[in-house]
């Protein structure tokens, strides 16, 4: 990729994406094969005032090796070093950069469940640390375009060109041009965002003042599903404010307007528009059941046994975290590539997420202890997995509390009634 537009897509992380303020740390979380881009964003970092900016290192291949020749006790343990770097970062609240690049098929063949084990057997001893800085820190996930990935979105093209065609997709999913390298060096992709943000505060709005009890979902596919909201969650996109009122976008790219709904009340069924990847595998062509709030009955053509696994991580992993609308225009859907890839694919059809839900949709979470929260509404879970429901002809309905059933989607998109 062009240098120029790494640095610029860099400085976008670092102005748009994540905000850094002058003083603040930042820890980058980065693929090995991101070495370039990495190094841009620690620049731009530094010039926008990073007190210290820290390069975590990732690379599959070898967490692979871990899954198969460690022993479950040993990887399990979470050793006081490590502990004490979590609460360290709970204290200090650094900024964090999350830079995406990998195989989606990376950890494919690896047992599941040592992966579940392992994770189920840390997570409580972490969970406080992650707990205490939530909502209170400035984070992003962004993409880079990753060989093995690109080879899996485009397999008939050499490795460059797939890796260019890759990034080329990429670029045109967060607003830097229409994908051609001209475009990217000419655009004005922080404009662009503060724009797309405009745009996500008049949908939040709308959907607030209307405060929906129920939506109701329907499609061709199958999909015949109620789900409750909660009264005093509000609908939010786009981008947020730390704690500290610092603005900033978690998700580069993002399409959805999101809320958590109120859990246990969810019937009927959902059926999938797009493969889920879960742990590095695929679920595809699933359907799941919900009776009382809770996945009853799961059905998938491919990774059926993973979904089970998954809905049954935790006593609240079958529960919905998350409803979300994305209109079919949305630039990831119309570039007809499925990612394999959640921060693309779940801003390319309206979702559901399994499990956690998010407290900063209440007003004045701050105050609430968790068991609050959980009492509101908000489901709380070890995972937090969006599948994607938002097929072509999908209808959703609002229901207000007056029992007033006004269209929110018609055909996959926006209905005209604001
Ligand atoms: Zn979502």
């Amino acid at each position: 990729m062009n240098k120029e537009i790494l640095k610029k897509y860099a400085n976008l992380i670092v102005r748009t994406g994540v905000n850094v303020q002058p003083g603040q740390k930042c820890i980058v979380v980065v693929d090995t094969d991101q070495a370039e881009l990495a190094g841009y964003v620690v620049e731009e970092a530094y010039k926008a005032g990073a007190l210290s900016v820290r390069v975590e290192w990732q690379n599959s291949q070898i967490d692979r090796l871990h899954y198969q020749y460690g022993d479950v006790d040993e990887m399990s343990t979470v050793y006081p070093w490590q502990e004490a770097k979590q609460k360290q970062q709970a204290e200090e609240l650094p900024c964090m950069i999350h830079i995406m690049s990998d195989d989606p098929d990376a950890l494919k063949g690896v047992d599941a469940k040592k992966m579940a084990e392992v994770r189920k057997r840390r997570f409580p001893i972490l969970k406080p640390y992650r707990d205490a800085m939530e909502n209170k820190y400035q984070w992003v996930i962004v993409a880079a375009a990753g060989e093995k990935w690109a080879k899996k979105l485009f397999p008939e093209a050499s490795a460059e060109e797939a890796v260019e065609k890759l990034w080329a997709a990429i670029l045109s999913c967060i607003h830097m041009g229409d994908g051609s390298q001209e475009a990217a060096l000419s655009c004005d992709p922080i404009g662009a965002w503060e724009e797309h943000n405009k745009r996500f505060t008049e949908k939040c709005q709308w959907l607030n003042t209307m405060g929906f009890e129920r939506l109701r979902y329907k499609s061709s596919n199958g999909t015949d599903f109620e789900v409750g909201l909660i009264p005093t969650a509000q609908w939010m996109g786009g981008g947020e404010y730390s704690l500290q009122n610092i603005f900033y976008n978690p998700n580069m790219p993002t399409e959805e307007i999101f809320t958590s709904p109120m859990k246990g009340q969810a019937e009927g069924v959902l059926v999938s528009t797009k493969p889920l990847s879960y742990q590095g595998q695929l679920i595809e062509n699933f359907s799941i059941r919900f009776h009382e709030g809770r996945a009853v009955e799961v059905h998938a053509e491919k990774g059926e046994e993973l979904l089970k696994e998954m809905i049954q991580m935790d006593e609240t992993a079958g529960y919905l975290g998350e409803v979300a609308l994305v209109p079919k225009e949305s630039p990831i859907n119309r570039s007809g590539i499925l990612f394999y890839n959640t921060l693309f694919d779940e801003n390319a059809s309206c979702h559901v997420a399994l499990g956690r839900g998010f407290t900063n949709v209440l007003e004045n979470f701050e105050n609430m202890t968790q068991e609050e929260t959980i009492r509101v509404g908000i489901n709380d879970s070890m995972i937090h997995a969006d599948f994607m429901v938002g097929a072509e002809d999908l209808q959703i309905t609002g229901i207000t509390k007056d029992g007033r059933e006004v269209p929110v989607f018609e055909n996959g998109t926006w209905a005209k009634n604001e």
